[in-house]
């Protein structure tokens, strides 16, 4: 049989967990999961846990969601997997009609994870300045506080201190730009000032640079590995119209904001700009198996099409278009147009908003909303906020993650109002007793 405990055991001296000094769960249990159901995770004792998170963001319609498992079922029966060179089937090529009729981008390049698409969209840039005679560009942009992956090339071009220092002799230099982060302006500046302030410092490096710059890489909107930093769509707006005058592709990194996370299908839409490279993943299988897309113009992928082997794009891995992942991004996608589930979430985030007025009262500042993302900050002297909120959340079933003394929501959409109300209330509790 097993239980918590012996799990937990097997785990510790078996596997390696991610993001993580494994010596700290000497003393920060790991948790052991049996089963989900909705917004909810079981352990092996019937405990059960809010994953306000969306298991790291990937979850958007609930965990043992019927309509996805159905989905990824009738392929199993079909067609697991089947190399994609050379072959194709039809979940891939379903799927990337219907991610192209979405942001208006014509082909799709399909990997399994995040790092993989920003890896795959640098790499295309590249070679695409290569292939039309201009190989000198070949450095690439991006924002500070920005966050890609952690592959040597996403990481490259990611800005968070901790991830980056220690492998910083692997990486290439990379320029990371102001961030536009609303946080981050003047008193008696708006936002969408600070915005532009910002996309004109970008400007101002990519004048004096742009015959070396391949590409502007960043996250539209919101900011989230770094603490779901948000910003005006106007910076999306200048950045689009500045990489257009100085010959620089646009590469939007959307693994954590697309599919409804910014409230829009794609955040690139609030600022009605098609970038030259999108970067999916994340919630494209509702969270059920790991695909991540880079869509690209078909102009991009003209300058690949040639009778020499070696102007084509010769990237590839192993389970590239896999079927079942494929099916069950068709079947999340189809969740979208059936259940309206766009206008249902912007109810939803307003019941939410409203919610949490009650946090006035307490010593937190920079409360902010995107679509389906909520953020704070919480004052508080103690060093160890972050890992102490962590703990206490759990005890009381509740699945949210600090980063530093940001405190954020990225639940599952499907999340009902008693679970917001519920989720709120374990977290003014959690702060009274932190911060007094
Ligand atoms: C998570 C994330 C990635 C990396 O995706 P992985 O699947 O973890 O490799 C890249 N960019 C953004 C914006 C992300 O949030």
């Amino acid at each position: 049989m097993v239980s918590n405990q012996s799990l937990l055991d097997r785990s510790h001296h078996s596997v390696w967990h991610p993001c993580t000094q494994m010596k700290q769960h000497e003393t920060l249990p790991l948790v052991p999961i049996r089963s989900g159901h909705g917004v909810w995770l079981e352990d092996f004792e019937g405990k059960r846990y809010l994953d306000g998170v969306s298991s790291w963001w990937v979850n958007l319609f609930g965990h043992n969601n019927s309509r996805i498992k159905d989905a990824i079922r009738q392929q199993l029966d079909q067609l697991e997997h089947v190399i994609l060179a050379g072959f194709t089937h039809q979940p891939v090529v379903e799927l990337s009609e219907k991610l192209s009729s979405l942001t208006g981008l014509g082909h799709s390049f399909y990997a399994s994870d995040g790092a993989s698409a920003t890896e795959i969209a640098l790499k295309m840039s590249f070679h695409y300045w290569r292939n039309i005679g201009k190989p000198e560009k070949t450095q690439f942009i991006s924002l500070q506080n920005g966050y890609h992956g952690e592959t040597l090339g996403s990481l490259s071009v990611t800005d968070v201190a901790l991830f980056k220092d220690t492998y910083a002799n692997l990486l290439r230099g990379s320029i990371a730009l102001p961030s536009p982060d609303w946080r981050l302006a003047e008193t008696g500046e708006t936002p969408e000032q600070y915005a532009l302030r910002c996309a004109s410092a970008a400007e101002a490096h990519i004048a004096a640079h742009h015959t070396e710059i391949a590409a502007f890489i960043l996250e539209p909107l919101i900011q989230c590995a770094t603490g779901m930093a948000m910003y005006h769509p106007a910076y999306l707006v200048r950045i689009r119209d500045i990489c257009n005058r100085y010959e620089i592709h646009l590469i939007t990194d959307e693994i954590a904001v697309g599919f409804g996370r910014t409230g829009t299908m794609f955040a690139v839409e609030q600022a009605a700009i098609k970038p030259d490279f999108i970067c999916l993943s994340k919630g494209i299988t509702g969270g059920y198996l790991p695909l991540s897309v880079v869509q690209t113009t078909d102009e991009i992928y003209a300058a690949f099409y040639d009778d020499n082997v070696a102007r084509g794009f010769l990237h590839s891995h192993s389970y590239t278009g896999n079927a079942l992942a494929c099916s069950a991004a068709l079947a999340t996608l189809a969740i979208f147009e059936q259940d309206d589930v766009l206008n249902i979430n912007r109810s939803k985030a307003a019941y939410l908003n409203q919610r949490l007025q009650v946090l006035d009262e307490l010593p937190i500042s920079h409360l902010r909303n995107t679509g389906m993302i909520w953020a704070f900050e919480v004052q508080t002297d103690n060093p160890g906020f972050q890992k102490s909120f962590y703990q206490a959340a759990l005890q009381r079933g509740l699945l949210l993650r600090p980063v530093a003394n940001t405190v954020y929501f990225m639940p599952p959409y499907v999340i009902s109002e008693d679970e917001m109300d519920w989720m709120v209330m374990q977290t003014v509790e959690i702060l009274h007793k932190e911060t007094t």
